[in-house]
Protein backbone atom coordinates (compact mmCIF):
# COMPACT_ATOMS: atom_id res chain seq x y z
CA UNK A 1 0.00 0.00 0.00
CA UNK A 2 1.13 3.27 -0.98
CA UNK A 3 1.67 5.82 1.95
CA UNK A 4 -0.15 9.45 1.28
CA UNK A 5 -0.70 12.57 3.45
CA UNK A 6 -4.23 12.21 2.96
CA UNK A 7 -6.91 9.23 2.97
CA UNK A 8 -9.36 11.86 0.58
CA UNK A 9 -8.31 15.19 -0.53
CA UNK A 10 -11.66 17.53 -1.38
CA UNK A 11 -10.53 20.84 -3.34
CA UNK A 12 -13.09 23.40 -2.59
CA UNK A 13 -15.10 23.77 0.71
CA UNK A 14 -18.19 24.82 -0.86
CA UNK A 15 -21.63 22.97 -0.13
CA UNK A 16 -20.55 19.61 -1.39
CA UNK A 17 -16.92 19.75 -0.49
CA UNK A 18 -17.84 20.99 3.52
CA UNK A 19 -20.47 18.11 3.57
CA UNK A 20 -18.14 15.33 2.17
CA UNK A 21 -15.16 16.43 4.07
CA UNK A 22 -17.27 16.47 7.61
CA UNK A 23 -18.72 13.03 6.82
CA UNK A 24 -15.78 11.30 5.83
CA UNK A 25 -13.76 12.68 8.31
CA UNK A 26 -16.61 11.43 10.75
CA UNK A 27 -15.54 7.86 9.36
CA UNK A 28 -12.12 8.30 10.79
CA UNK A 29 -10.40 8.66 7.34
CA UNK A 30 -7.70 11.74 7.24
CA UNK A 31 -8.91 14.60 5.29
CA UNK A 32 -7.79 17.80 3.73
CA UNK A 33 -9.92 20.83 2.27
CA UNK A 34 -8.19 23.55 -0.08
CA UNK A 35 -10.37 26.50 -0.18
CA UNK A 36 -9.18 29.29 -2.22
CA UNK A 37 -11.95 31.90 -1.65
CA UNK A 38 -14.69 31.71 1.19
CA UNK A 39 -15.67 29.09 3.23
CA UNK A 40 -19.31 27.80 2.75
CA UNK A 41 -18.63 28.02 -1.13
CA UNK A 42 -21.03 29.98 -3.58
CA UNK A 43 -24.44 29.55 -1.22
CA UNK A 44 -22.67 30.25 1.81
CA UNK A 45 -21.19 34.13 0.40
CA UNK A 46 -22.58 34.82 -2.88
CA UNK A 47 -25.64 32.44 -3.67
CA UNK A 48 -28.64 31.10 -1.48
CA UNK A 49 -27.99 32.51 1.86
CA UNK A 50 -27.28 36.18 1.21
CA UNK A 51 -29.97 36.46 -1.76
CA UNK A 52 -32.61 35.20 0.81
CA UNK A 53 -32.06 37.91 3.18
CA UNK A 54 -32.00 40.07 0.03
CA UNK A 55 -35.44 38.79 -0.99
CA UNK A 56 -36.94 39.37 2.82
CA UNK A 57 -35.00 42.54 2.59
CA UNK A 58 -37.54 43.30 -0.61
CA UNK A 59 -40.45 41.32 1.05
CA UNK A 60 -40.50 43.89 3.65
CA UNK A 61 -40.52 47.33 1.93
CA UNK A 62 -43.58 45.50 0.27
CA UNK A 63 -45.08 44.88 3.79
CA UNK A 64 -44.85 48.20 4.63
CA UNK A 65 -47.21 49.18 2.15
CA UNK A 66 -49.77 46.69 2.39
CA UNK A 67 -50.01 47.18 6.47
CA UNK A 68 -52.28 50.70 5.92
CA UNK A 69 -55.03 48.21 5.17
CA UNK A 70 -54.27 46.76 8.42
CA UNK A 71 -54.50 50.27 10.32
CA UNK A 72 -50.58 50.13 11.39
CA UNK A 73 -49.36 53.60 9.47
CA UNK A 74 -45.65 53.06 8.31
CA UNK A 75 -45.23 56.65 6.39
CA UNK A 76 -41.67 57.98 5.92
CA UNK A 77 -40.39 54.51 5.45
CA UNK A 78 -36.86 54.44 4.57
CA UNK A 79 -34.49 51.96 2.98
CA UNK A 80 -30.78 52.51 4.02
CA UNK A 81 -28.79 49.96 1.31
CA UNK A 82 -25.53 50.14 3.51
CA UNK A 83 -27.63 48.72 6.31
CA UNK A 84 -28.61 45.67 4.92
CA UNK A 85 -25.32 45.25 2.71
CA UNK A 86 -23.21 45.49 5.55
CA UNK A 87 -25.15 43.19 7.98
CA UNK A 88 -25.86 40.71 5.21
CA UNK A 89 -21.94 40.64 5.37
CA UNK A 90 -21.90 40.60 9.03
CA UNK A 91 -23.95 37.52 9.36
CA UNK A 92 -22.14 35.79 6.37
CA UNK A 93 -18.50 36.07 8.16
CA UNK A 94 -20.27 34.47 11.32
CA UNK A 95 -21.61 31.96 8.98
CA UNK A 96 -17.83 31.57 7.75
CA UNK A 97 -16.63 31.01 11.10
CA UNK A 98 -19.16 28.19 11.89
CA UNK A 99 -17.61 26.64 8.97
CA UNK A 100 -14.27 26.79 9.07
CA UNK A 101 -15.23 25.21 13.47
CA UNK A 102 -17.04 22.52 11.87
CA UNK A 103 -14.33 21.48 9.48
CA UNK A 104 -12.01 21.44 12.33
CA UNK A 105 -14.22 20.01 15.01
CA UNK A 106 -15.19 17.00 12.38
CA UNK A 107 -10.98 16.98 12.40
CA UNK A 108 -10.63 18.09 8.47
CA UNK A 109 -7.06 19.86 7.95
CA UNK A 110 -8.05 23.04 6.01
CA UNK A 111 -5.50 24.29 3.33
CA UNK A 112 -5.86 28.06 2.25
CA UNK A 113 -4.97 28.33 -0.91
CA UNK A 114 -5.89 27.59 -5.08
CA UNK A 115 -5.45 23.72 -5.44
CA UNK A 116 -4.09 22.26 -8.86
CA UNK A 117 -4.24 18.81 -9.61
CA UNK A 118 -0.60 17.47 -10.40
CA UNK A 119 -1.17 13.79 -10.58
CA UNK A 120 -3.37 10.96 -9.99
CA UNK A 121 -2.78 11.19 -6.32
CA UNK A 122 -1.08 14.57 -5.79
CA UNK A 123 -2.38 18.29 -5.10
CA UNK A 124 -0.45 21.42 -5.05
CA UNK A 125 -1.45 24.14 -2.93
CA UNK A 126 1.09 27.15 -3.55
CA UNK A 127 4.29 25.54 -3.10
CA UNK A 128 3.03 21.99 -1.08
CA UNK A 129 2.33 19.20 -2.82
CA UNK A 130 0.29 16.80 -1.17
CA UNK A 131 -0.31 13.07 -2.26
CA UNK A 132 -3.70 11.12 -0.89
CA UNK A 133 -5.16 7.88 -2.04
CA UNK A 134 -8.34 9.86 -3.64
CA UNK A 135 -8.95 13.55 -4.50
CA UNK A 136 -12.40 14.85 -4.61
CA UNK A 137 -13.07 17.31 -6.59
CA UNK A 138 -16.21 19.99 -5.57
CA UNK A 139 -15.48 23.72 -7.22
CA UNK A 140 -18.76 24.70 -8.12
CA UNK A 141 -19.73 26.83 -10.77
CA UNK A 142 -18.60 30.29 -12.25
CA UNK A 143 -21.20 33.05 -13.90
CA UNK A 144 -20.82 32.70 -17.72
CA UNK A 145 -21.47 36.31 -19.43
CA UNK A 146 -21.71 35.78 -23.21
CA UNK A 147 -19.40 37.54 -25.48
CA UNK A 148 -20.27 41.55 -26.80
CA UNK A 149 -18.97 44.72 -27.08
CA UNK A 150 -19.11 46.48 -23.35
CA UNK A 151 -19.14 43.44 -21.63
CA UNK A 152 -16.98 44.65 -18.89
CA UNK A 153 -19.09 46.76 -18.15
CA UNK A 154 -21.49 44.86 -16.62
CA UNK A 155 -21.80 42.52 -13.11
CA UNK A 156 -22.76 39.29 -12.28
CA UNK A 157 -24.14 38.06 -9.27
CA UNK A 158 -20.49 37.77 -7.41
CA UNK A 159 -20.37 41.38 -7.97
CA UNK A 160 -24.35 42.24 -7.24
CA UNK A 161 -24.23 41.46 -3.52
CA UNK A 162 -21.56 44.00 -2.40
CA UNK A 163 -22.75 47.01 -4.66
CA UNK A 164 -20.96 50.08 -3.27
CA UNK A 165 -24.28 52.34 -3.76
CA UNK A 166 -27.84 50.42 -4.53
CA UNK A 167 -28.66 51.66 -8.21
CA UNK A 168 -31.84 53.41 -9.21
CA UNK A 169 -32.19 51.54 -12.22
CA UNK A 170 -31.12 48.39 -13.13
CA UNK A 171 -31.11 46.20 -16.31
CA UNK A 172 -31.23 42.09 -15.62
CA UNK A 173 -30.39 39.68 -18.51
CA UNK A 174 -31.54 36.35 -18.05
CA UNK A 175 -34.65 34.45 -17.65
CA UNK A 176 -33.33 31.76 -15.11
CA UNK A 177 -33.90 31.80 -11.82
CA UNK A 178 -30.94 34.21 -10.90
CA UNK A 179 -32.56 37.09 -13.18
CA UNK A 180 -36.01 36.21 -12.09
CA UNK A 181 -35.07 36.40 -8.05
CA UNK A 182 -32.89 39.59 -8.71
CA UNK A 183 -35.13 41.83 -10.77
CA UNK A 184 -38.08 40.98 -7.49
CA UNK A 185 -34.89 41.97 -5.22
CA UNK A 186 -34.12 45.00 -7.07
CA UNK A 187 -37.77 46.10 -7.88
CA UNK A 188 -39.48 45.35 -4.10
CA UNK A 189 -36.34 47.40 -2.53
CA UNK A 190 -37.19 50.09 -5.33
CA UNK A 191 -34.93 50.93 -8.45
CA UNK A 192 -36.62 50.76 -11.45
CA UNK A 193 -36.63 47.08 -12.99
CA UNK A 194 -36.21 46.30 -16.75
CA UNK A 195 -35.81 42.00 -16.99
CA UNK A 196 -34.49 41.16 -20.70
CA UNK A 197 -34.53 38.20 -21.66
CA UNK A 198 -34.00 36.37 -25.59
CA UNK A 199 -36.68 33.92 -25.60
CA UNK A 200 -40.58 34.63 -25.72
CA UNK A 201 -40.80 33.91 -22.16
CA UNK A 202 -38.68 33.27 -19.23
CA UNK A 203 -38.02 30.26 -17.03
CA UNK A 204 -37.67 27.64 -19.70
CA UNK A 205 -38.43 24.33 -18.35
CA UNK A 206 -41.16 25.16 -15.95
CA UNK A 207 -45.18 24.67 -16.04
CA UNK A 208 -45.99 26.64 -18.47
CA UNK A 209 -48.76 28.37 -16.86
CA UNK A 210 -46.41 28.72 -14.06
CA UNK A 211 -44.11 30.43 -16.54
CA UNK A 212 -47.31 33.10 -17.68
CA UNK A 213 -49.31 33.48 -14.55
CA UNK A 214 -45.26 34.63 -12.90
CA UNK A 215 -44.68 36.80 -16.27
CA UNK A 216 -48.18 38.44 -14.91
CA UNK A 217 -47.60 38.97 -11.24
CA UNK A 218 -44.05 39.89 -11.72
CA UNK A 219 -45.17 42.58 -14.11
CA UNK A 220 -47.62 43.64 -11.68
CA UNK A 221 -44.89 44.29 -9.33
CA UNK A 222 -43.56 46.81 -11.42
CA UNK A 223 -40.91 44.90 -13.66
CA UNK A 224 -40.95 45.44 -17.01
CA UNK A 225 -40.41 42.46 -18.77
CA UNK A 226 -38.66 42.56 -22.24
CA UNK A 227 -38.98 38.84 -23.88
CA UNK A 228 -37.89 38.03 -27.24
CA UNK A 229 -34.77 40.78 -27.77
CA UNK A 230 -31.09 40.67 -26.00
CA UNK A 231 -28.30 43.18 -25.93
CA UNK A 232 -26.17 43.72 -28.63
CA UNK A 233 -23.40 45.98 -26.51
CA UNK A 234 -23.47 48.30 -24.04
CA UNK A 235 -21.39 51.72 -22.88
CA UNK A 236 -20.40 53.83 -20.38
CA UNK A 237 -21.61 57.07 -20.72
CA UNK A 238 -19.51 60.40 -19.37
CA UNK A 239 -21.80 60.54 -16.23
CA UNK A 240 -20.91 56.51 -15.46
CA UNK A 241 -24.21 55.63 -16.64
CA UNK A 242 -24.51 52.83 -18.68
CA UNK A 243 -26.50 53.03 -21.98
CA UNK A 244 -27.65 48.97 -23.68
CA UNK A 245 -28.31 48.64 -27.15
CA UNK A 246 -31.23 45.89 -27.69
CA UNK A 247 -31.45 43.48 -30.11
CA UNK A 248 -34.71 45.41 -31.54
CA UNK A 249 -33.50 48.84 -31.70
CA UNK A 250 -34.27 50.10 -28.60
CA UNK A 251 -31.65 51.84 -26.32
CA UNK A 252 -31.79 51.68 -22.34
CA UNK A 253 -29.84 53.19 -19.91
CA UNK A 254 -29.11 51.65 -16.35
CA UNK A 255 -27.09 52.55 -13.20
CA UNK A 256 -26.24 48.75 -13.37
CA UNK A 257 -26.59 45.75 -15.55
CA UNK A 258 -26.93 42.79 -14.33
CA UNK A 259 -25.98 39.14 -16.73
CA UNK A 260 -27.37 36.68 -14.87
CA UNK A 261 -27.24 34.17 -18.35
CA UNK A 262 -26.12 30.76 -16.41
CA UNK A 263 -23.46 29.36 -14.33
CA UNK A 264 -20.58 27.06 -16.25
CA UNK A 265 -18.48 24.13 -13.99
CA UNK A 266 -15.25 26.00 -12.60
CA UNK A 267 -12.31 24.00 -13.94
CA UNK A 268 -10.15 26.28 -14.81
CA UNK A 269 -6.26 26.07 -13.96
CA UNK A 270 -7.58 22.50 -11.95
CA UNK A 271 -4.56 20.41 -13.70
CA UNK A 272 -7.71 18.42 -15.38
CA UNK A 273 -6.35 18.21 -18.68
CA UNK A 274 -2.77 16.97 -17.75
CA UNK A 275 -4.09 14.50 -15.27
CA UNK A 276 -6.35 12.83 -18.10
CA UNK A 277 -9.86 13.65 -16.45
CA UNK A 278 -12.44 13.34 -19.13
CA UNK A 279 -14.74 16.75 -19.36
CA UNK A 280 -17.70 17.81 -21.60
CA UNK A 281 -17.65 20.42 -23.80
CA UNK A 282 -19.06 22.55 -21.73
CA UNK A 283 -16.37 21.63 -19.09
CA UNK A 284 -18.26 19.92 -17.13
CA UNK A 285 -16.87 16.68 -15.63
CA UNK A 286 -18.09 13.13 -16.56
CA UNK A 287 -18.40 11.07 -13.66
CA UNK A 288 -20.08 7.12 -13.24
CA UNK A 289 -22.73 6.31 -11.16
CA UNK A 290 -20.20 6.22 -8.35
CA UNK A 291 -19.02 10.15 -8.98
CA UNK A 292 -15.71 8.15 -10.28
CA UNK A 293 -14.18 10.41 -12.98
CA UNK A 294 -12.36 8.64 -15.75
CA UNK A 295 -9.06 8.78 -13.92
CA UNK A 296 -9.87 5.84 -10.86
CA UNK A 297 -8.47 8.30 -7.86
CA UNK A 298 -10.04 11.41 -8.90
CA UNK A 299 -13.88 11.73 -8.29
CA UNK A 300 -16.17 15.15 -8.48
CA UNK A 301 -19.45 16.11 -7.26
CA UNK A 302 -21.74 19.35 -7.57
CA UNK A 303 -22.05 22.25 -9.72
CA UNK A 304 -18.54 20.79 -11.34
CA UNK A 305 -20.43 17.69 -12.32
CA UNK A 306 -23.14 19.96 -13.50
CA UNK A 307 -26.57 17.25 -13.15
CA UNK A 308 -28.34 19.86 -11.30
CA UNK A 309 -27.12 22.80 -9.76
CA UNK A 310 -28.67 23.07 -6.57
CA UNK A 311 -27.09 22.76 -2.78
CA UNK A 312 -29.08 20.23 -1.83
CA UNK A 313 -28.12 18.30 -4.80
CA UNK A 314 -24.54 18.58 -4.03
CA UNK A 315 -24.72 18.12 -0.52
CA UNK A 316 -26.78 14.66 -1.10
CA UNK A 317 -23.95 13.76 -3.56
CA UNK A 318 -21.10 14.63 -1.18
CA UNK A 319 -23.03 11.68 1.29
CA UNK A 320 -23.68 9.22 -1.02
CA UNK A 321 -20.11 9.37 -2.10
CA UNK A 322 -18.88 9.00 1.39
CA UNK A 323 -21.43 6.41 2.02
CA UNK A 324 -20.40 4.94 -1.09
CA UNK A 325 -16.40 4.95 -0.34
CA UNK A 326 -16.08 4.56 3.44
CA UNK A 327 -19.27 2.51 4.69
CA UNK A 328 -19.85 0.35 1.83
CA UNK A 329 -22.97 2.07 1.39
CA UNK A 330 -24.91 2.60 -2.09
CA UNK A 331 -23.34 5.81 -4.38
CA UNK A 332 -26.88 5.97 -5.67
CA UNK A 333 -28.43 9.54 -5.49
CA UNK A 334 -32.26 9.41 -6.45
CA UNK A 335 -32.54 12.64 -9.06
CA UNK A 336 -36.35 12.19 -9.37
CA UNK A 337 -38.90 14.27 -7.96
CA UNK A 338 -36.14 17.17 -6.77
CA UNK A 339 -39.01 20.10 -5.28
CA UNK A 340 -37.18 23.77 -5.68
CA UNK A 341 -38.60 26.95 -5.29
CA UNK A 342 -37.68 30.06 -7.52
CA UNK A 343 -37.50 33.06 -4.96
CA UNK A 344 -39.04 35.83 -6.78
CA UNK A 345 -42.44 37.64 -5.55
CA UNK A 346 -44.72 35.50 -5.20
CA UNK A 347 -42.43 32.47 -4.98
CA UNK A 348 -42.67 29.91 -7.24
CA UNK A 349 -42.39 26.04 -5.33
CA UNK A 350 -41.96 23.36 -7.72
CA UNK A 351 -41.87 19.48 -7.64
CA UNK A 352 -42.36 16.69 -10.54
CA UNK A 353 -43.86 17.13 -14.06
CA UNK A 354 -45.39 19.83 -15.19
CA UNK A 355 -48.29 19.37 -17.58
CA UNK A 356 -46.65 19.56 -20.59
CA UNK A 357 -44.22 16.69 -19.31
CA UNK A 358 -47.02 14.62 -17.65
CA UNK A 359 -48.57 14.56 -20.93
CA UNK A 360 -45.63 13.75 -22.79
CA UNK A 361 -45.11 10.71 -20.46
CA UNK A 362 -48.26 9.82 -19.21
CA UNK A 363 -50.61 10.40 -21.67
CA UNK A 364 -53.85 10.91 -19.89
CA UNK A 365 -53.85 12.84 -17.05
CA UNK A 366 -55.74 15.33 -14.74
CA UNK A 367 -54.98 18.75 -13.99
CA UNK A 368 -56.13 20.42 -10.82
CA UNK A 369 -56.14 24.20 -10.59
CA UNK A 370 -56.95 26.71 -8.54
CA UNK A 371 -56.35 30.60 -8.65
CA UNK A 372 -57.45 32.92 -5.66
CA UNK A 373 -56.82 36.34 -3.83
CA UNK A 374 -55.05 35.17 -0.77
CA UNK A 375 -57.08 36.18 2.88
CA UNK A 376 -53.80 38.72 3.84
CA UNK A 377 -54.64 40.37 0.43
CA UNK A 378 -58.40 41.19 1.20
CA UNK A 379 -57.30 44.18 3.74
CA UNK A 380 -53.79 44.50 2.10
CA UNK A 381 -54.84 46.29 -1.03
CA UNK A 382 -52.44 44.07 -2.81
CA UNK A 383 -53.54 42.61 -6.07
CA UNK A 384 -51.47 39.77 -5.86
CA UNK A 385 -52.71 36.05 -6.82
CA UNK A 386 -51.83 32.81 -5.88
CA UNK A 387 -51.84 29.72 -8.35
CA UNK A 388 -51.92 26.15 -7.60
CA UNK A 389 -51.76 23.57 -10.09
CA UNK A 390 -51.63 19.59 -9.12
CA UNK A 391 -50.99 16.79 -12.09
CA UNK A 392 -52.15 13.28 -11.83
CA UNK A 393 -51.94 10.42 -13.79
CA UNK A 394 -55.52 9.23 -14.86
CA UNK A 395 -54.91 5.41 -14.87
CA UNK A 396 -53.34 4.95 -11.28
CA UNK A 397 -54.17 8.57 -9.87
CA UNK A 398 -50.78 9.22 -8.60
CA UNK A 399 -49.67 12.97 -8.17
CA UNK A 400 -47.08 13.26 -10.56
CA UNK A 401 -46.70 17.47 -10.33
CA UNK A 402 -47.00 19.58 -7.69
CA UNK A 403 -46.88 23.28 -8.52
CA UNK A 404 -47.52 26.77 -7.16
CA UNK A 405 -47.30 30.80 -7.16
CA UNK A 406 -47.84 32.30 -4.17
CA UNK A 407 -46.51 33.38 -0.63
CA UNK A 408 -44.17 30.81 1.00
CA UNK A 409 -44.57 28.73 -1.85
CA UNK A 410 -41.10 27.30 -1.28
CA UNK A 411 -42.02 26.26 2.07
CA UNK A 412 -45.05 24.53 1.58
CA UNK A 413 -43.96 22.39 -1.64
CA UNK A 414 -41.04 20.85 0.62
CA UNK A 415 -43.84 19.08 2.44
CA UNK A 416 -45.50 18.41 -0.51
CA UNK A 417 -42.47 16.91 -2.08
CA UNK A 418 -42.45 14.31 0.45
CA UNK A 419 -46.04 13.04 -0.03
CA UNK A 420 -45.18 12.92 -3.83
CA UNK A 421 -41.45 10.66 -2.61
CA UNK A 422 -43.94 8.38 -0.73
CA UNK A 423 -46.18 8.03 -3.79
CA UNK A 424 -49.23 10.00 -3.33
CA UNK A 425 -52.36 9.47 -4.96
CA UNK A 426 -54.97 12.12 -5.50
CA UNK A 427 -57.03 10.22 -3.51
CA UNK A 428 -54.57 10.63 -0.30
CA UNK A 429 -54.45 14.29 -0.70
CA UNK A 430 -57.87 14.44 -1.22
CA UNK A 431 -58.45 11.99 2.46
CA UNK A 432 -56.19 14.79 4.17
CA UNK A 433 -57.73 17.28 6.01
CA UNK A 434 -56.59 20.81 5.90
CA UNK A 435 -55.28 23.62 8.08
CA UNK A 436 -57.67 25.96 8.18
CA UNK A 437 -57.26 29.26 7.07
CA UNK A 438 -54.13 28.83 4.95
CA UNK A 439 -53.44 28.82 1.29
CA UNK A 440 -51.99 25.70 1.16
CA UNK A 441 -55.12 23.65 2.26
CA UNK A 442 -56.21 24.48 -1.09
CA UNK A 443 -53.96 21.31 -1.84
CA UNK A 444 -56.17 18.71 -0.07
CA UNK A 445 -59.42 20.41 -1.14
CA UNK A 446 -59.23 20.53 -5.12
CA UNK A 447 -61.61 18.91 -6.68
P1 LIG B 1 -19.70 25.75 -4.54
O1 LIG B 1 -20.62 26.01 -3.41
O2 LIG B 1 -19.64 26.75 -5.62
O3 LIG B 1 -18.26 25.57 -3.89
C1 LIG B 1 -17.10 25.43 -4.66
C2 LIG B 1 -15.92 25.96 -3.85
O4 LIG B 1 -14.72 25.56 -4.48
C3 LIG B 1 -15.89 27.48 -3.80
O5 LIG B 1 -15.81 27.91 -2.46
C4 LIG B 1 -14.63 27.85 -4.59
O6 LIG B 1 -13.99 29.03 -4.10
C5 LIG B 1 -13.78 26.61 -4.38
N1 LIG B 1 -12.75 26.39 -5.41
C6 LIG B 1 -12.94 26.39 -6.76
N2 LIG B 1 -11.79 26.07 -7.40
C7 LIG B 1 -10.87 25.86 -6.41
C8 LIG B 1 -9.49 25.49 -6.42
N3 LIG B 1 -8.84 25.23 -7.58
N4 LIG B 1 -8.84 25.38 -5.25
C9 LIG B 1 -9.48 25.61 -4.06
N5 LIG B 1 -10.80 25.95 -4.00
C10 LIG B 1 -11.47 26.06 -5.15
N6 LIG B 1 -29.17 26.69 -4.76
C11 LIG B 1 -30.23 26.36 -4.00
O7 LIG B 1 -30.44 25.16 -3.74
N7 LIG B 1 -31.08 27.30 -3.52
C12 LIG B 1 -30.91 28.62 -3.75
O8 LIG B 1 -31.69 29.45 -3.30
C13 LIG B 1 -29.80 29.00 -4.55
N8 LIG B 1 -29.57 30.30 -4.81
C14 LIG B 1 -28.48 30.66 -5.54
C15 LIG B 1 -28.29 32.01 -5.80
C16 LIG B 1 -27.20 32.41 -6.55
C17 LIG B 1 -27.00 33.89 -6.83
C18 LIG B 1 -26.29 31.44 -7.04
C19 LIG B 1 -25.09 31.88 -7.84
C20 LIG B 1 -26.48 30.10 -6.80
C21 LIG B 1 -27.59 29.69 -6.05
N9 LIG B 1 -27.84 28.35 -5.78
C22 LIG B 1 -28.93 27.99 -5.04
C23 LIG B 1 -26.96 27.29 -6.31
C24 LIG B 1 -25.98 26.80 -5.22
O9 LIG B 1 -25.28 27.90 -4.69
C25 LIG B 1 -25.01 25.79 -5.85
O10 LIG B 1 -25.72 24.76 -6.48
C26 LIG B 1 -24.09 25.18 -4.77
O11 LIG B 1 -23.37 26.17 -4.09
C27 LIG B 1 -23.14 24.16 -5.42
O12 LIG B 1 -22.27 23.65 -4.44
P2 LIG B 1 -20.83 23.08 -4.85
O13 LIG B 1 -20.26 22.48 -3.60
O14 LIG B 1 -20.92 22.27 -6.04
O15 LIG B 1 -19.98 24.36 -5.25
P1 LIG C 1 -30.18 29.39 -15.47
O1 LIG C 1 -29.55 28.29 -16.21
O2 LIG C 1 -31.30 29.11 -14.54
O3 LIG C 1 -30.69 30.49 -16.50
C1 LIG C 1 -29.83 31.07 -17.43
C2 LIG C 1 -30.63 32.01 -18.30
O4 LIG C 1 -29.75 32.73 -19.12
C3 LIG C 1 -31.62 31.29 -19.21
O5 LIG C 1 -32.81 32.04 -19.24
C4 LIG C 1 -30.91 31.29 -20.55
O6 LIG C 1 -31.80 31.35 -21.63
C5 LIG C 1 -30.17 32.62 -20.49
N1 LIG C 1 -28.99 32.65 -21.34
C6 LIG C 1 -28.03 31.71 -21.45
N2 LIG C 1 -27.09 32.10 -22.34
C7 LIG C 1 -27.47 33.30 -22.79
C8 LIG C 1 -26.93 34.20 -23.75
N3 LIG C 1 -25.80 33.92 -24.40
N4 LIG C 1 -27.60 35.34 -23.99
C9 LIG C 1 -28.75 35.62 -23.35
N5 LIG C 1 -29.32 34.81 -22.44
C10 LIG C 1 -28.69 33.66 -22.17
O7 LIG C 1 -28.97 30.12 -14.74
P2 LIG C 1 -28.87 31.17 -13.58
O8 LIG C 1 -27.63 31.93 -13.90
O9 LIG C 1 -30.13 31.91 -13.37
O10 LIG C 1 -28.63 30.25 -12.30
C11 LIG C 1 -27.69 29.18 -12.32
C12 LIG C 1 -28.21 28.01 -11.56
O11 LIG C 1 -28.09 28.24 -10.16
C13 LIG C 1 -29.69 27.71 -11.76
O12 LIG C 1 -29.93 26.93 -12.90
C14 LIG C 1 -30.06 26.97 -10.51
O13 LIG C 1 -29.79 25.61 -10.66
C15 LIG C 1 -29.14 27.60 -9.46
N6 LIG C 1 -29.91 28.58 -8.70
C16 LIG C 1 -30.91 28.12 -7.89
C17 LIG C 1 -31.70 28.99 -7.18
C18 LIG C 1 -32.79 28.46 -6.33
O14 LIG C 1 -32.80 27.27 -6.03
N7 LIG C 1 -33.73 29.30 -5.90
C19 LIG C 1 -31.48 30.43 -7.25
C20 LIG C 1 -30.40 30.82 -8.13
C21 LIG C 1 -29.65 29.91 -8.81
P3 LIG C 1 -32.50 30.04 -22.26
O15 LIG C 1 -33.53 29.61 -21.27
O16 LIG C 1 -33.07 30.56 -23.52
O17 LIG C 1 -31.40 29.04 -22.45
Amino acid sequence: MADFDYDLFVIGAGSGGVRAGRMAAAEGVKVAVAEDRYLGGTCVNVGCVPKKLYVYASHYAESFHEAAGYGLNTQDVVFDWPTLRDNKKQEISRLNGIYTQLMKNAGCDLIDGRAEIVGEHEVQVGDVTYTAERILVATGGWPFIPEFEGREHVISSNEVFDLERFPEDVIVVGGGYIAVEFAGIFAGLGARTELIYRGDLFLRGFDQEVREFTAQEVAKKGVGLNFNCNIERVDKLASGRLQARLTDGRVLEADQILYATGRVPNTQGLGLEAVGVAQQDSGAIIVNDSFQTSVPSIYAIGDVIDRVQLTPVALAEGMALVRHLYSAGSPAVDYELIPTAVFCQPNIGTVGLSEEQARERHGEIKVFRSEFRALKHTLSGSDERTLMKMIVDAETDRVLGVHMVGAEAGEIIQGIGVALKAGATKAVFDSTIGIHPTAAEEFVTMR
